[in-house]
């Protein structure tokens, strides 16, 4: 008889669940492992020689859960602002809360008591994309667990970069370092084709095909992405990213919520992988993934808890249970999705959509000890039938909870034993965690009591301030004003006409002003439209003074508007709003050594019979305005206006 193997642990009488392509499962299995690595499983005998042997009687041994997408140290985000739209919580809240809080203690923090809850609820590996990626690293081997970690990389400044020259230097800077590590793997993360520009896809992929990582990125996740796809570049989002030479780097894209069959036909000639994430799909009303049809073709597909920001949670049992349940509901055939593979995708199909599944996913000989042991022995577990041997799963999937993991293991090393986390200072995290929540509060609050602060949150803009003197009048007729602008003493610099639609809306607090979202269509001589732009302008509460008819106006803010009336309606909640929409004609002129704009509107909406004149200035200072205003009544006459039919508060009563 040969001399037998020595080897560190032997798990004995386990039910194991392999979870290998052939779904073997060992009613009375052993599971040896040496190092980091399994030896051997099924009816291991006395050829193992263990130092260590655990007795599973009882107990489930299968492979750690694979959490194929999600933003670990969002967990600090958690129930932070929900119940929103997708664009109001990410670009309103999420993204304006992170640049101010985080930080690289914020990310090591948050990934520790992420990571403190992935192993309570039997999660071993999970693909991470965040900023300051090397703190998730860091933390993530700390705590012991298997990550594929990559670096965000985003048009907009960061809290990790100023630039996307920046994002793109630290994921390279990024990936050199944590190359070889026994846990971690790097990679880079485009954060979504809509937040990135074609050049920084391309750069992604061609760094990630260099450096040889996985490429992590958000596809098709909403509607409105896809729509927007279409209209920005004429395709819809796969075709788009895969012009962009996207799918050269090994790509696991998370959501593909809205897509076709020639798009999942893509994804799976390029090798990619996907990541399901049920629960933040429905949460964010972004619809739900054709998973059904990503399998019939072969797809890798994994299942995500996407960040706690957007779940509420990481508890992988809840999501798998949740996969299985969607899948029928939406295809009306309960025999879509079975739990037995619902169970793969959270397991070896999982560690396959990240390009990880030469390392974990299964209970294999040759692959890493990832490993939990579950105790289906609880009430809501039993009774426990042997006839079908798929009736584990069953149990697994419809029935298990995440606080049924006793025990955690990852590249043989354990985290977790009965219930107590070997790794981690779990209670010193938790009360970190609500110091950091006291302080987002804090800032939150404060922001959310000024509209004007709303407004820098989303602009990225600084307050900036302006000043003007303006009068209003009715004219009688266009042909009036043109033929006075022939005048000698008139210069006429520029002149455009154009549509201008305008949404202001109003506050309770009238201290807080009015906010105006202005959509202009400019037309040429023939009324076509040629151009457009948006602007938002937050004005004071009220005229700052008068000179006789003529107001001064102070704007307190003024930027491009890059996004949709739909979402400042329901970022900053106005008490009311008023829409106007009006045919302007727009002239810069010359008169007495100053510049004026001189305006003439014809209200389409409210309709109004007259013609409306608009004269006005920028000024600097009092004493400029009262000078100014001299002048500009004396242009007004001249523009065949009476000073006596002057308009206090504009157009309409707003
Ligand atoms: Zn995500």
């Amino acid at each position: 008889m040969p001399e037998p193997t020595p080897c560190d642990l032997l798990l004995t009488n386990a039910q194991i669940l392999t979870m290998d392509e052939r779904f073997s499962v060992w009613t009375s299995g052993s599971l040896a492992i040496g190092g980091n690595t399994i030896l051997a499983v099924g009816t291991v005998g006395p050829e193992y020689e263990p130092t260590e042997t655990v007795d599973c009687a009882g107990r489930i041994v299968m492979p750690g859960l694979v959490n194929a997408h999600t933003h670990a140290p969002m967990v600090l985000l958690r129930a932070l602002a929900d119940d929103l739209r997708l664009d109001v919580w990410l670009m309103g809240y999420m993204m304006p809360v992170e640049r101010q809080f985080v930080r690289p203690d914020f990310v090591a923090l948050g990934t520790t008591l992420a990571c403190a809850e992935m192993i309570r609820s039997g999660t071993t590996c999970f693909a991470d994309m965040y900023y300051f990626e090397e703190e998730v690293a860091r933390a993530t081997a700390a705590a012991g667990l298997r990550a594929l970690c990559a670096q965000t990389v985003l048009k907009f400044p960061a809290p990790d970069a100023a630039s996307f020259e920046d994002s793109l230097a630290r994921a390279r800077a990024f990936i050199r370092d944590w190359k070889e590590h026994r846990l971690v793997v790097p990679g880079v993360a485009p954060h979504a084709p809509y937040t990135c520009t074609s050049e920084m896809l391309r750069a992604c992929a061609d760094l990630a095909r260099e450096l040889d990582v996985p490429l992590q990125i958000h596809l098709a996740e909403t509607a409105f992405e896809v729509e927007r796809s279409r209209r920005e570049h004429g395709t819809p989002v796969i075709p788009w990213v895969n012009t962009q030479r996207l799918f050269d780097a090994r790509v696991v894209a998370a959501h593909c919520v809205h897509l076709d069959e020639g798009e999942l036909r893509t994804l799976k000639d390029a090798g990619a992988g996907v990541a399901h994430n049920p629960t933040s799909n429905l949460k964010l009303g972004s619809g739900i993934a054709p998973v059904a049809k990503m399998l019939e073709l072969g797809i890798a597909v994994g299942i995500g808890t996407d960040g706690a920001a957007s779940n509420n949670d990481l508890d992988m049992f809840e999501e798998t249970r949740l996969a299985a349940l969607l899948a029928k509901g939406v295809s009306g055939d309960p025999t879509a999705l079975p739990a037995r593979q619902a169970l793969a995708l959270a397991t070896r199909s999982g560690a396959c959509a990240i390009h990880l599944g030469h390392l974990t996913g299964s209970l294999e000989p040759g692959k890493r000890a990832d490993l939990i042991v579950v105790d289906l022995d609880r009430a809501h577990n039993v009774p426990r039938f042997e006839r079908d041997q798929s009736a584990v799963y069953s149990q697994l999937v419809y029935a298990s909870k995440a606080t049924d993991v006793v025990d955690v293991m990852c590249d043989g090393k354990w985290l977790m034993r009965d219930h107590q986390l070997l790794t981690i200072d779990e209670d010193g995290a938790r009360a970190a965690a609500q110091e950091m929540a006291r302080r987002i509060d804090l800032f939150l609050t404060e922001r959310e009591q000024s509209v004007l602060q709303k407004l820098i949150a989303i602009g990225g803009a600084a307050e900036r301030e302006s000043f003007e003197v303006q009068v209003k009048a009715r004219v009688s007729s266009l042909p009036t004003v043109r033929r006075a602008l022939t005048s000698d003493e008139i210069t006429v610099i520029r002149a455009v006409h154009y549509y201008q639609y305008d949404t202001y809306f109003f506050f309770d607090d009238p201290a807080q002003g009015r906010l105006r979202y202005r959509e202009d269509e400019f037309l040429d001589d023939q009324d076509n439209v040629v151009n457009a732009r948006a602007q938002l302008t937050l004005t004071g509460p009220s005229r700052e003074a008068a000179f006789g008819s003529v107001l001064l106006f102070r704007s307190r803010f003024f930027a491009p508007a890059t996004h949709s009336p739909r979402f400042y309606r329901e970022y900053f909640k106005p008490a009311r709003e008023r829409e106007v929409e009006k045919d302007r004609h727009r002239w810069l002129v010359a008169f007495r050594g100053v510049q004026f704009y001189v305006h003439v509107d014809h209200l389409v909406n409210p309709h109004a019979g007259t013609y409306f004149v608009e004269v006005k200035s920028r000024t600097w200072s009092r004493r400029d305005a009262q000078d100014k205003a001299a002048i500009i009544m004396e242009l007004l006459n001249l523009l065949g206006a009476r000073a006596n039919e002057t308009i206090e508060e504009g157009y309409v009563e707003l």
